[in-house]
């Protein structure tokens, strides 16, 4: 079993604190962790566990040759054989936790380092050990400058934010092999972005489809899905290639029962959990119907991004086009930030609209943040307009990450909690900063102590 779990090299140069760090990990009361008998003396191998992901965690501290283990930062030949270590690293493991120390900064080995991981195919994930304080916190920021993405603040002596860094750990591993059972996750994993086209029955979603399918004149693949008797369809675009979920009822109405509003519900759900977005479909001359509003929210839930689509424009005079734009801003105000695109999927009429807003979403829900921009986007928007309460009790976000993707996730981590208010206006702020329109974002608070 130990043989298929992925493996986590710990990399860095002496005394930053890579055993102390292995310990943390190891020594966790809620972290799982075992020794593996029989692996060689001077290769450090744990079976550690965290989030539900089992992963072997390697001190590659014993990677050294014996003797080499205490050399100090003097010594001229180090940054070879670190550099060697990561190597070693980059071939042996799955993933590759660089750490370094954040009372000393970035030294020439770190870079020498960085330098190699930056060239592997592996991920990497930096630990920036020693922030014993908050007062540290912030000076992090110097490891962006590694070119490995965001740094992670831990303190491996004193156990500090170890929680957070695991979860970014667990998340950079690859996706778990054994697929002869469940996938890792409901989603594919092939890097296409992967559409789920949803809504009541008989709101045009099949015309919807064969018009975006037969706009693209392109080469059109059936794919078996995940399930078994789904059936997806994947288009190449200009901008590359584009999922469209079970489509096998859109291209083909084949039996009564999927026809039932039941159905077709299920059907959905099914789908929104595969996808990267919704193309939510709502019959314009029908208004916003408590059921569109049901699978509305189930989208909103699913965290996808989100286009919602108003057909049958065609059908509508200009005061009920009135009507129902105000019906999306009451009934649907929670999906916001998704564009709503009134559209006649039988006419064609602003049909060419939709693969644009598709890709838009795509871009919007990979997003990734620079972390320097991040910080200095939340520090004009405190600035501009800051917490509005007593400036002594006044919380302060000390600094923030964007901790993951699809959707984008931002970590603020904070003096005091913010306001539920606040919190709205930072995340207006950060989609205007970033451009991030029609994907949902997920914004964390974590309080320090002051
Ligand atoms: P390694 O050579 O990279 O494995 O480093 P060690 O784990 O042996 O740690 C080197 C030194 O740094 C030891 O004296 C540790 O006690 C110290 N150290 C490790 N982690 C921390 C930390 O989070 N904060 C502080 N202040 N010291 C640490
Ligand atoms: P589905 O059940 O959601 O897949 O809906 P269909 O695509 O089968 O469409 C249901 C009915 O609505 C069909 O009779 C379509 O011709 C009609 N329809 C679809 N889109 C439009 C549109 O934009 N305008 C009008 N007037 N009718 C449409």
């Amino acid at each position: 079993m130990a043989a298929d779990l992925p493996v986590v090299a710990i990399v860095g140069r002496p005394n930053v604190g890579k055993s102390t760090l292995v310990n943390r990990i190891v020594g966790r009361r809620d972290a799982i962790v075992e020794e593996q008998p029989g692996v060689t003396r001077d290769r450090r191998e744990f079976g550690a566990e965290w989030a539900g992901r089992a992963f072997l965690l390697v001190d590659t501290g014993g990677w050294l040759a014996p003797g080499e283990t205490g050399l100090t930062t003097e010594d001229p030949a180090l940054a070879a054989k670190v550099s060697a270590q990561a190597e070693q690293a980059m071939r042996d493991a799955d993933l590759v936790v660089l750490v370094v120390d954040v009372t000393v900064g970035i030294t020439a080995e770190d870079a020498s380092v960085a330098r190699v991981l930056q060239r592997g195919d592996k991920p990497v994930v930096v630990a920036v050990n020693k922030v014993d304080d908050d007062r540290r916190e912030t000076e992090i920021w110097e490891f962006t400058g590694l070119g490995l993405g965001d740094p992670w603040p831990v303190s491996a002596l004193h156990g500090r934010l170890s929680g957070d860094f695991l979860d970014a750990l667990v998340a950079a591993l690859p996706p778990s092999g054994d697929d002869d059972a469940e996938p890792a996750g409901p989603g594919y994993h092939d890097g296409i972005f992967s559409v789920a086209i949803v809504g009541r029955p008989n709101v045009g979603k099949s015309t919807l489809f064969n018009r975006l399918v037969g706009d693209e004149r392109s080469v059109v693949h059936n794919m078996p899905g995940t399930t078994r008797d789904a059936i997806d369809t994947v288009v190449e675009t200009e901008d590359g290639p584009l999922r469209f979920i079970d489509t096998a009822g859109l291209r083909r109405k084949s039996r009564v029962d999927e026809s039932t509003e039941y159905y077709s519900l299920i059907r959905a759900l099914q789908a929104i959990d595969r996808a990267d977005a919704a193309l939510l479909v709502i019959d314009a001359s029908d208004g916003v119907t408590h059921q569109d509003q049901h699978l509305a929210e189930r989208v909103d839930a699913a965290g996808t991004a989100v286009v919602v689509v108003l057909n049958k424009w065609d059908l509508l005079d200009a005061e009920e086009r009135e009507s129902v734009r105000r019906q999306v801003e009451n009934r649907l105000h929670f999906l916001s930030y998704a564009p709503v695109l009134p559209i006649s999927a039988l006419t064609g009429r602003r049909a060419n609209q939709l693969l644009p807003a598709l890709r838009n979403a795509e871009g919007a829900y990979h997003q990734r943040v620079p972390t320097a921009t991040l910080n200095r986007v939340l520090r004009d928007a405190q600035a501009s307009h800051p917490h509005p309460i007593e400036k002594r009790h006044r919380p302060r976000i000390l600094y923030a990450t964007q901790g993951a993707i699809d959707p984008p996730t931002f970590t603020l981590f904070t003096t005091r909690s913010l306001s539920t208010q606040y919190l709205r206006y930072l995340e207006r702020k950060l989609r205007e900063a970033f451009d991030l329109g029609p994907t949902p974002i997920k914004i964390r608070v974590r309080r320090r102590g002051e």
